[in-house]
């Protein structure tokens, strides 16, 4: 392809989708690569395809659909001249300008690339996990612990994160049984201490969830003790999964820095190693990891790049 465009967009969760708004009204014309559906999701656009009502994101007083929401974002870079391709990247070449990339056999070439692949919360690999998530399952205790007030719910996992949702859900559940594969936490002490005080959460050592309970809510899970191979049913109406993320950056290894746990690294905004290359939203977050956050370093990303391409061409 002989275009050269002047930005391509990796990813379309809330970080890429307002990255492309703001470059498409600075009429940088971007083209969006937004990825594929998925076996839980007919329309690409992150994890917010995976979420039901989203409360939290300003200016929807009432909340709404994450599916709804991302339709919105869409449709508002649509409306300013953003073009979508609904397939994968499948390859990068960010070693010399202007950049490439691949949807298989399809080059297309940049001047600049914003990316916001954006990550992913590792799961547990029981039957219909994915397919249960916003009917009792979930993988964020700040989007979602509002809705089980007064009922009792699972934390699966032994990490800060476990324990730091689990804390953070007892302003809401009733109780909050932490269930971890081993009879010793990973999470910091202090996290720990917090955790232990805590008269709402109990512990469920050495055990692992093997079966969802409940059609079309959760009703409970059974639990497999993994020492004595002992099967138990407990009754729990959420069951939060957070044993960890991973960030979708397989196509940029070796191309641009990552961190130890493989997020991409930033600096002066959105800025990576490469210059004219930008990141936003989760696959350089996994602090906040909110989509308001994301959208927010995905309009950073559009405006260092608009800088940087108005710069190269003095
Ligand atoms: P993590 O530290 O990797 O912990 C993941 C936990 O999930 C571990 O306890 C692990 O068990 C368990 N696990 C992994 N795969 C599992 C599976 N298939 N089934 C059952 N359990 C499984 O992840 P994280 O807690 O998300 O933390 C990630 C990083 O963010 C850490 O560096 C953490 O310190 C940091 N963080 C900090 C804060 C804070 O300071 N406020 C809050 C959250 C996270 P094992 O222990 O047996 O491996």
């Amino acid at each position: 392809m002989d275009e050269v465009k002047d930005v391509v967009i990796v990813g379309s969760g809330p970080a890429g989708l307002t990255a492309a708004i703001y470059t498409a009204r600075a009429n940088l014309r971007p083209l969006v690569i937004e990825g594929e559906p998925s076996s839980t999701s007919d329309q690409p656009g992150g994890q917010l395809m995976l979420t039901t009502e989203v409360e939290n994101y300003p200016g929807f007083v009432d909340g709404i659909q994450g599916p709804d929401l991302m339709a919105a974002f869409r449709a508002q870079a649509a409306r300013f001249g953003a073009e979508y391709l609904t397939e994968k990247a499948t390859r990068v070449d960010l070693s010399s300008r202007p950049f490439g990339v691949w949807v298989g056999d399809q080059e297309f070439r940049a001047r600049s690339v914003i990316v916001s692949t954006g990550a992913q919360s590792r799961m547990l690999g029981v039957p219909r996990e994915r397919e249960m998530i916003g009917h009792g399952v979930s993988t964020c205790a700040t989007c979602d612990g509002f809705f089980f007030g007064g009922q009792e719910i699972a934390v699966v996992g032994g990490g800060d994160s476990a324990l730091e949702e689990a804390t953070f859900l007892t302003k809401f559940a009733d109780k909050v049984s932490v269930v971890h594969r081993r009879d010793a936490l990973r999470a910091s002490k202090i996290m720990q201490e917090r955790a232990f005080k805590n008269d709402k959460v109990e512990f469920v050592w050495d055990s692992v969830v093997t079966d969802l309970v409940g059609d079309r809510r959760l009703e409970g899970v059974t639990l497999q003790n993994v020492k004595t191979g002992a099967s138990t049913p407990l009754a729990v109406t959420g069951l939060f999964v957070a044993i960890g993320h991973f960030p979708n950056t397989g196509l940029f290894t070796g191309q641009l820095d990552l961190d130890e746990n493989g997020y991409i690294v930033t600096h002066d905004g959105s800025r990576t190693n490469v210059e004219g290359v930008f990141a936003c939203g989760d696959v350089q977050d996994h602090v906040y990891r909110q989509a308001v956050t994301a959208a927010g370093s995905g309009c950073m990303a559009a405006i260092d790049a608009e800088r940087w391409l108005e710069a190269q061409a003095d």
